[in-house]
């Protein structure tokens, strides 16, 4: 019996390896190919996680109360301190924390920078972030929280964007929420104002 027929190179896809090995050119050093390859398994994991977690918010409480809208311009706001929010429970449990933290310190080379125990919070310097060409010098292989961003602000009581960012949200119900400021006799900079705060721009 003989084994199946390997399709020419050309024909196959890149393996999973060859995606970790085919880094950006300009990586950090220490930036070694086993991190970017458990950067890639992590953010496959992270992308499937964070879909069905939506998709069972979205079956329970209905559709986010805000639409994302705009496109990424490159700023780079996000990437000056990315920012860790952890569940109570995970944050309260301090082996959890310090995998969390071991995690950022020795696959994305995050360096800690403070930890905020009132909101749980771990903020974080990214090496990969080239201040100069506002670029991600691993971009090929980012973390997973890099690739979702700013996606679930969209879940967010009041979602706040960096004042630089290409995106902004949009309240769903903003139609009728307008024809209610319109009928407060309210002047024009207040009601401009308001309807910035609530998101309502379209
Ligand atoms: S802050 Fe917004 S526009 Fe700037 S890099 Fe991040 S996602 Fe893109
Ligand atoms: S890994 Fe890349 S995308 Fe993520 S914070 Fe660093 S520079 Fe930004």
């Amino acid at each position: 019996m003989t084994g199946a027929r390997q399709l020419p190179a050309r024909l196959r896809g890149p393996t999973f390896l060859d995606m970790a090995a085919r880094t950006d050119h300009d990586r950090v050093p220490g930036d070694r190919w086993w991190r970017a390859a458990l950067r890639l398994a992590a953010a496959a994991c992270y992308a499937v996680d964070v879909r069905l977690n939506r998709l069972l918010q979205q079956w329970r409480e209905g559709p986010a109360a805000y639409a994302l809208r705009g496109h990424c311009n490159h700023c780079g706001a996000c990437c000056v301190t990315p920012t860790v929010a952890l569940p109570v429970l995970m944050y309260r449990i301090p082996t959890v924390r310090r995998l969390v933290k071991a995690w950022h310190r020795h696959v994305n080379l995050f360096e800690l920078l403070e930890e905020n125990r009132r909101e749980h919070l771990l903020v974080f310097r990214c090496p990969h972030h080239d201040p100069e060409h506002q670029r991600c010098r691993c971009y090929r292989t980012r973390p997973g929280m890099c690739r979702d961003y700013p996606q679930s602000l969209a879940l967010a009581a009041n979602p706040e964007l960096f004042e630089s960012c290409g995106f902004y949200a949009h309240y769903r119900n903003a139609e009728a929420m307008r024809e209610a400021l319109a009928e407060l006799d309210l002047p024009a900079d207040k009601r401009a104002e308001l309807e910035r705060r609530l998101h309502l721009r379209d």
